[in-house]
């Protein structure tokens, strides 16, 4: 038996208790339907059929999760760091335990190669040990000091938190959220893509395996518009962590705002990568092509638009159409592949829409567009545009797809502009060996993470967030505690100091 025909086998084994229950809701420990019965249905990219039914929640289910996450509160709050680093441990080691099972189930249900998604179920893994360890930390503050008193900070958990992640890599990103949110004392209900809710259920029910007491983390299926709109408008839900597209964060800001929710966003992107001629051109067309190529170009920090330097256009995009034009596109379970088919037709429709939009601007297709793939689903082959000018759509907006666009510049002033002249500012690549331009460039990118000489290489304690319209707020690090905790002084009188007397 190949990889491959073993990973198909193997996933059926995995996919059989959906098949038969469907993908429930997980409300205080419990496998529960939506109250009224309505459900949608979850089909894989794959073949586009269906893989199960999934509980459709309203207002009743919000209600009740919500419920549950409030009533955790108290307890879950006062248990110590020193506990709860113990119980996110174990957490991290029943996912690896069942790493190949998730992998399997994630690649099916979001059509990511499994090359990819074998390492997401790892690295969601590692989130939960991160902050496993920083959960001692999380409640330290400073102490300062007057003549008269002494104040001192500490953070206390913020209270029931609300999680919306995207389908894009859904289990990775969960454990992303829900990791430090748990790290920090605060109970969740996640609402999970409705493209892609197969492993937030697992992961949730390893959670409870592993110790975590039932109803600190519950996890409600549905719509955005429906479930999701109603868990951002609840009162006794503290704070909203969203991960999605921007004009999503716009609307869940206005939902939030009658009951004050603090809000942290990771938005949308179009991240450019400037490469100078003075670069290293292979090592800067393997990491242009990873960040755009990789998840299926579905990758909110992809390297989407190309700005190299005039003298070496034309021999850096040979490269890295030689080597796109390498990459299989294919079944995603295949342990060859690199491309599977995108989420939904939907988004395919997204996708494609641009390709016409490209060719009307007067971009020119290079390489790549939609191409046929096993099973039927929306498969997208590598493509690049060149001939781009910066104020074309398919420069400016977020595809989110396999789609690379080339934008030549002169000087160090230009490519900048260019760069800056952007709606969002997520992330943001330089190739360079000139250290002195790389610090200068840097500085003045805007974006919230920048690398230099490097592809998107995640470091768990260093801020991970985007400016513009990319986002609010930072993960990782201490970052993500200080949105999951409020920060609380208090001073003590160390002396009889004066006190103002009014009236007598
Ligand atoms: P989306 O905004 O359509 O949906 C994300 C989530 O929000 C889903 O769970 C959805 O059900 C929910 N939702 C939709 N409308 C809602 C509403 N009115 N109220 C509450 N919840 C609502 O995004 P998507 O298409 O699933 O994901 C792709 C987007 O995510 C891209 O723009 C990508 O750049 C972004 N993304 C950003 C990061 C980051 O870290 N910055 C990471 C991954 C993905």
């Amino acid at each position: 038996m190949s990889e491959f025909e073993k990973n198909i086998s193997d996933l059926s084994v995995f996919l059989e208790r959906f098949k038969e229950n469907g993908v429930l809701n997980h409300i205080n420990g419990k496998s529960t339907a939506a109250e009224d019965a309505q459900t949608f249905v979850s089909m894989s990219p794959i073949d586009l059929k269906k893989i199960c039914d999934v509980a459709r929640s309203q207002s009743s289910d919000v209600n009740l999760s919500v419920a549950s996450a409030k009533s955790a509160f108290s307890e879950w709050s006062a248990v110590s760091g020193k506990e709860r680093k113990k119980i996110l441990h174990n957490i991290a080691n029943a996912i690896e335990s069942r790493a190949h099972e998730i992998a399997l189930i994630e690649s099916f249900d979001t059509g990511q190669s499994l090359r990819f998604m074998s390492k997401a179920a790892l690295r969601g893994a590692a989130n939960f040990r991160y902050f496993a360890d920083q959960a001692p930390f999380g409640q330290d503050g400073e102490s300062t000091f007057t003549d008269a008193q002494t104040n001192m900070t500490m953070r206390v958990p913020i209270g029931p938190v609300g999680i919306i992640t995207p389908w894009n890599t859904p289990f990775m990103l969960s454990t992303w959220k829900i990791a430090p949110a748990l790290a920090s004392g605060c109970t969740v209900v996640h609402k999970p893509a409705e493209f892609s809710p197969l492993t937030a259920k697992i992961l949730v029910e390893i959670a409870e395996e592993a110790g975590l007491p039932k109803g600190v983390w519950n996890t409600i299926n549905g719509y955005g518009e429906e479930a999701g709109k109603l868990l951002t408008e609840h009162p006794d839900i503290k704070a909203i962590s969203f991960v999605g597209e921007s004009k999503t964060g716009s609307r869940i800001m206005k939902q939030g705002a009658d009951t004050l929710k603090r809000v942290h966003f990771e938005l949308g992107g179009k991240n450019a990568v400037v490469v100078f001629e003075d670069a290293d051109l292979e090592r800067a067309a393997d990491a242009v092509v990873f960040m755009i190529y990789s998840l299926n170009g579905e990758r909110c920090t992809s390297s989407s638009r190309l700005l190299v330097q005039d003298t070496i256009r034309e021999k850096f995009v040979q490269l890295v159409r030689q080597k796109a034009e390498k990459i299989v596109v294919g079944h995603p379970l295949d342990p060859n592949t690199t491309i599977g088919p995108l989420i939904h037709p939907v988004h395919e429709e997204k996708v494609k829409k641009y390709f016409e939009i490209g060719k009307n601007e007067g971009a020119h297709l290079l390489t790549g567009g939609s191409i046929d793939g096993p099973g039927g689903g929306p498969y997208i082959a590598p493509t690049i545009f060149t001939e781009v000018k910066k104020e074309m759509r398919i420069a400016k907006e977020e595809i989110f797809g396999p789609v690379l666009v080339v934008l030549p510049f002169e000087s160090e002033s230009e490519a900048l502009e260019i760069v800056n002249d952007s709606e969002y500012g997520l992330a943001g690549y330089i190739w360079t060996k000139d250290v002195t331009r790389a610090f200068q460039f840097s500085q003045s990118m805007e974006a919230g993470m920048i690398w230099v000489n490097s592809e998107n290489v995640r470091h768990l304690p260093t801020p991970f967030g985007g400016m513009k319209s990319s986002g609010i707020g930072r993960d990782g690090g201490d970052w993500s505690f200080d949105f999951y905790m409020e920060t609380k002084n208090i001073s003590f009188a160390t002396t009889e100091h004066k006190i103002p007397k009014l009236g007598g």
